[in-house]
């Protein structure tokens, strides 16, 4: 079937028409920067993943344009939350208020410090073995942040990185050989470890790689034997 993707200025939408049939974004425009409003696909669309594509068009074009997105449409945070990769257009804080708050971090001699700004994507408990392994701790107090929202403020001269897998760059003082951060750049997303980050509030929603725990935390938070399926895992669960 013949697909159009277009923004209709006029009615403030993106829309995609699909041989006919209309699926469409509402969206409010201001210098610089979009809310992304409402999503509606027709019925007779359903089940085609014709939402996908449209949220995939629409971002695409978020990100051609330059412009700092809000998201107020339940569809595309959903959407967003399946693909952080578009994690990135996000207004830093955005979703929460107009000022962002700015948290630092440093090392353990503070040769290197940095910022993050806004809000995390994620944040949990992470329990795998190479976590485990390389910072000698039986769990990493994880809080992910889109790649964007974090700056390196001194030292950037002093960081190491050292990768095992492509998922994960661990990244560490040279000096003193404490440990700052975990790039994901499949994800495009940045650990910036919550223990580090002055005046930060953990607000851990899941417990991830529980499968290879050392220890249990009893804190009624869902287990995941790896990752929920929304991070690109089994979605098992265990019990606490
Ligand atoms: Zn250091
Ligand atoms: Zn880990």
């Amino acid at each position: 079937m013949a697909e159009n993707f277009r923004d209709d200025e006029d009615r403030s939408r993106f829309k995609l028409d699909v041989g006919g049939a209309i699926a469409f974004i509402t969206y409010r425009k201001s210098p610089g920067a979009i809310t992304l409003v409402h999503t509606e696909v027709p019925p007779e669309l359903g089940g085609q993943g014709v939402g996908s594509k449209l949220g995939r068009a629409t971002l695409d074009a978020v990100r051609a344009e330059g412009w700092k997105l809000s998201v107020e449409c339940d569809f595309v945070r959903s959407f967003m939350t399946k693909h952080p990769e578009y994690n990135d257009l996000l207004a830093p804080g955005a979703q929460e208020k107009k000022i962002a708050t700015t948290y630092r971090a440093g090392c353990f001699c503070g040769a290197v410090e940095l910022e993050v700004t806004g809000k995390p994507a994620f944040a949990g408990y992470c329990h795998c073995r190479d976590c485990q392994a390389w910072s000698a701790a039986p769990i990493n107090a994880f809080s992910l942040w889109p790649s964007a929202s974090v700056r390196i403020t001194k030292g950037e001269a002093e960081i190491a990185t050292f990768h095992k897998t492509e998922n994960s760059y661990r990244k560490y003082c040279k000096i003193c050989g404490g440990h700052l951060m975990t790039d994901h750049p499949r994800m495009r997303l940045i650990d910036v470890y919550a223990n580090l980050l002055q005046g930060f509030v953990h607000e851990p929603t899941l417990h991830a790689n529980y499968g290879s725990k050392m220890v249990s935390v009893k804190d009624g938070l869902p287990k995941y034997r790896d990752l929920p399926a929304e991070l690109g895992g089994s979605g098992e669960v265990l019990p606490d």
